[in-house]
């Protein structure tokens, strides 16, 4: 039998890194073989075209990292996460799962943090967003739209669901999805309890070239910018609930509240990997803390770190960092707050 690969990569886009894929027809496979990784092989692509390399030395590697179905073209099809790496096999200087990884060698055995994403986003039709009337009019104020239900509040749900659809035919663990305080803005959560590291941020940005696959099907685009509107409108963000062994045992909002001091000390390295454009979003309205202002707090979504109140009153669980950007790298966000609670920095 034949099967198709769909190679998915990051690439070397500046200020932001984009999704990149290509397909790959794998045949002379047995009509009975169970598929996995083992089945895709290494494969290359043009480093010059995606800002990885120089024409005249352009070859970067894809090794496959993590395979899923593919829901888009269905039985005998998978999605195929690749590392990005040299030509020599070293990992590129654009590939922060590389990083990611010696991080969590590093820490070792003591590794047994989890990670949940919301993943905020903007629906466009055009150059305007979903539910924004043409020609510089603008859509009623916000307060309806947060998990709003009718034509006259939400915007493209259609899409929203087929992803969702998506996700779960993929083995994605993705927990929810809600509408958005501005019109035409959605999130999903993915991640969360027994999801590491790794495999949370793999499946984020598998399901970010899930959405943007799907929304070719409809025409609408769906973007991660962090500040779509400017305005008394809200930005976009991808909060990232965190917690380790430590913080999820009896009296673990010890360890929370250890890891929201240690935070205080690497304002910038946390800053740093959350994504472009934070200061745009980060103003201190919006449920957001300004960006150079540091605080955490129980139930406070003027904070940067919010401790969710049943995590108080139970006196362990996870904290909430709510500064990361919807554009931000998972990897890159994962390996921060694991370098600041490991006292690796
Ligand atoms: P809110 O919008 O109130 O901030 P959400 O329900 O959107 O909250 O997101 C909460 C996220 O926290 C979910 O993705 C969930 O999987 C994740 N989560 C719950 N428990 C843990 C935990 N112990 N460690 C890491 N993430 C967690
Ligand atoms: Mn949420
Ligand atoms: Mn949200
Ligand atoms: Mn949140």
């Amino acid at each position: 039998m034949a099967i198709i690969g769909e190679y998915i990569w990051i690439d070397g886009g500046e200020p932001t890194r984009k999704l990149r894929s290509k397909t790959k027809i794998i045949t002379s496979l047995s009509n009975d073989h169970d598929v996995s990784l083992s089945d895709f092989p290494a494969w290359q692509f043009d480093g010059s075209s995606t800002n990885q390399a120089e024409g005249n030395s352009s070859d970067c590697l894809l090794t496959p990292v993590r395979v899923c179905p593919d829901p888009v073209r269905g039985l005998g099809a998978y999605l195929v996460l690749c590392e990005v790496g040299n030509a020599d096999g070293s990992p590129h200087p654009s590939n922060t799962r590389a990083l990611l990884r010696s991080t969590l060698e590093t820490v070792g055995e003591a590794t047994d943090a989890w990670l949940g994403y919301e993943q905020e986003y903007t629906l466009y039709d055009g150059s305007r967003p979903l539910g924004f009337p043409s020609e510089r009019r603008f859509p009623a104020a916000q307060g309806p739209y947060y998990c709003g239900v009718g034509a006259d509040e939400v915007y493209g749900r259609d899409l929203v669901e087929a992803h969702l659809e998506a996700c779960i035919e993929a083995g994605l663990s993705i927990v929810g999805i809600n509408a958005e305080v501005m019109p035409g803005q959605w999130e999903y959560q993915i991640g969360g309890p027994g999801q590491g590291p790794i495999k949370a941020s793999d499946e984020l940005w598998i399901s970010r070239w899930l959405l943007y696959r799907l929304g070719e099907e409809i025409g609408i685009s769906a973007t991660l910018d962090p500040k779509p509107v400017p305005g008394d409108w809200n930005g976009a963000g991808m909060h990232c609930n965190y917690s380790t062994a430590d913080m999820r045992a009896p009296g673990g909002i010890k360890a929370i509240h250890s890891a929201c001091d240690k935070m205080a000390n690497h304002i910038n390295e946390h800053l740093a990997a959350y994504g472009s454009g934070y200061e745009m979003r980060l103003t201190g309205h919006h449920e957001t803390c300004r960006y150079d202002e540091y605080k955490y707090g129980v139930s406070d979504r003027t904070a940067s770190v919010r401790i969710p109140a049943l995590v108080a009153k139970e006196e362990c669980g996870y904290l909430e960092d709510r500064r990361p950007n919807a554009n931000a790298d998972p990897y890159e966000v994962a390996n921060v707050l694991l370098k600041t609670t490991y006292d690796l920095h």
